[in-house]
């Protein structure tokens, strides 16, 4: 089956904020990832695109590549989007509402340090062949919440980025990459068409639309390492079934929800 390639990055910069470091990656080497994908000659789409161009019965046979960014730091205008422009390639930005600079009535308690994105950097985006996505309001494991907080963490950014941008809201990211059968339900209900998982697999054209698998891009992966999964080698291939071990962590994981998380120390 034909890989497909989905890259996830947080923050691009020299001087990343201490907590997110492990998940930054220079300029510098921003640009020759992306010199790797230009050099496939796949085609780089927007989510929304992607799962349109493999809807119907017919789907799209093309080598496709997707740049993904999570969070909304500042750094995605100034330093992203820059380089993403130079090489002529589309990017899909999620964006955690609340952590917005100027989230109202203020920015969600325990934001972690930035710079952020403000609303009118996220409004001119667009323009630029950026798709702007919901990361939810306050970056909850969203599996860990109550239903109606749940639906308020779903649905909230959705309706605040429309306000935003004057234009539809359709992809979602789960907050740490999880998700469950309810949160999918709930991202589905509230009029989303697609939805990024982590998983760090590539995709597949069958890949479920409502938890596509991601490759997340750390400060430590090698441009050798990014070439093998552009090639769609060196990384399973997302499976629709769960693997055991996940549930099995899953369950961990929620047992422990009450425990405050550092920041950064499973962020995605
Ligand atoms: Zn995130």
């Amino acid at each position: 089956m034909t890989a497909i390639p989905i890259l996830l990055y947080h923050c691009i910069s020299d001087d990343p904020p201490e907590w997110i470091r492990p998940f930054s990656v220079t300029p510098e080497t921003f640009r020759r990832q992306l010199d790797l994908v230009v050099e496939t000659g796949a085609t780089v789409r927007r989510v929304s695109d992607h799962v349109a161009a493999m809807a119907g019965p017919e789907p799209s046979r093309d080598p496709a590549v997707l740049i993904t960014f999570d969070d909304g730091m500042a750094d995605f205008a100034t330093a992203a989007l820059p380089a993403l422009e130079d090489a002529g390639l589309p990017a899909t930005l999620y964006v955690t509402t609340g952590f917005l600079d100027d989230a109202s009535p203020r920015p969600a308690a325990g934001r972690p340090e930035g710079p952020w994105l403000d609303s009118r950097s996220v409004a001119d985006l667009p323009a630029h062949g950026i798709e702007i996505g919901a990361h939810s309001q306050t970056h909850p494991h969203l599996d860990t919440l109550s239903a109606a907080r749940a639906r308020d963490e779903v649905g909230r950014p959705k309706a605040i980025l429309e306000e935003i941008l004057g234009a539809p809201v359709q992809s979602f990211a789960y907050p740490h990459g999880y998700s469950s059968r309810s949160i999918r339900a709930r991202v589905r209900e509230c009029g989303y068409t697609s939805a990024c998982a982590v998983k760090n697999a590539l995709s597949h054209p069958k890949d479920d639309r409502f938890a596509l698998a991601r490759l997340t891009v750390t400060a430590e992966t090698s441009l050798a390492q990014v070439e093998e999964w552009l090639r769609g080698r060196e990384a399973p291939i997302a499976t629709s079934n769960e693997h055991v071990r996940t549930r099995a962590w899953r369950a961990y994981r929620r047992g422990r929800a009450v425990v405050r998380r550092q920041p950064g120390s499973d962020w995605a």
